[in-house]
């Protein structure tokens, strides 16, 4: 019998989903490397500099534009799903004062079946960023698609900003705004991880546990592994796993904050490197 809950994902969805998202990263977002550690150090080195002591940002509306590509069929994305994933934002940010907002006028929807199934780092990727991007100076560029290799998502850090200013911003799975049937990542955490890395966070679990530099976060519990269940323990030592850390890996449901630590490292970086957003009109 038919139901109004007829698009609603299955269990079998479900569970294909969880096992393709485990099976390889869930996020693109690249490891940092050498030159990124050095950049990070520079940054955070600069907190006792001027700069950083007089001017932080101590709270930020980020105005983000939303570029749907789709294949013409699948790929839509509608208001209410936007609107949502906003608010999604601002319930996990907002309580930092990082806030964001949208305009829906200016909502792009390009049809175009070789840039929606783009791959990380692909020329799929580039053209469709080149075309279609928002200055990013003025906005967090926030495209969706369908992407390949199972990813859920990935973002440009912000210090890559100055040398690639087209490529910036955070790409989505689709499937992943609030409603959009990828159960369980549908509720809109996906964007908000990849705004997490977008503002500079790395994963909770970079490079695994102590003496590895983590994520240069210090109220961040170092863990060994990406979590995927919300009663999952990878901790080093005798602490627990961060489970309801945007920045790990579990579910939608489980991601619930942003620490401190995490919430002055995102305002530095937005001080350092994306200052701009704020003095546009
Ligand atoms: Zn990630």
């Amino acid at each position: 019998m038919a139901s109004k809950d007829s698009d609603a994902p299955s269990s079998r969805e479900v569970k294909e989903m969880r096992r393709k998202v485990r099976e390889g990263p869930k996020c693109g977002t690249p490891v940092p490397n050498k030159w990124m550690r050095q950049v990070t150090k520079k940054a955070r080195d600069a907190q006792d500099k001027t700069l950083l002591k007089n001017n932080r940002i101590v709270s930020a509306t980020i105005k983000v534009k939303f570029i749907h590509i789709t294949d013409g069929t699948d790929g839509k994305i509608t208001q209410d799903m936007r609107q949502k994933q906003i608010k999604e934002l601002n319930d996990s940010f907002g309580s930092h004062n990082i806030k964001f907002s949208y305009n829906e006028e200016q909502v792009v929807e390009k049809k175009n079946a070789n840039w929606f199934n783009m791959g990380y780092g692909s020329a799929a990727e580039r053209q469709a960023k080149r075309k279609l991007h928002a200055d990013p100076k003025k906005y967090l560029n926030f495209y969706t698609a369908n992407l390949e290799d199972d990813l859920l998502g990935w973002a440009t850090f912000p210090w890559e900003l100055g040398g690639h200013p087209d490529m910036d911003g955070v790409v989505i799975l689709y499937s992943t705004l609030p409603g959009g049937g990828a159960a369980p990542y549908d509720e809109g955490a996906t964007g908000t991880h990849e705004i997490g890395h977008w503002l500079g966070l790395y994963h909770t679990f970079q490079d695994g546990c102590p003496p590895s530099e983590g994520d240069e976060v210090a109220d961040t519990q170092p863990h060994r592994a990406p979590d995927y269940d919300c009663d999952s323990n990878t901790a080093c030592g005798s602490g627990s796993s961060p489970v309801e850390n945007f920045m790990n890996y579990t579910e939608d449901a489980c991601m619930t904050k942003f620490t401190k630590g995490q919430a002055v490292r995102a305002k530095e970086m937005i001080t350092i490197y994306r200052n701009q957003l704020f003095r546009s009109k």
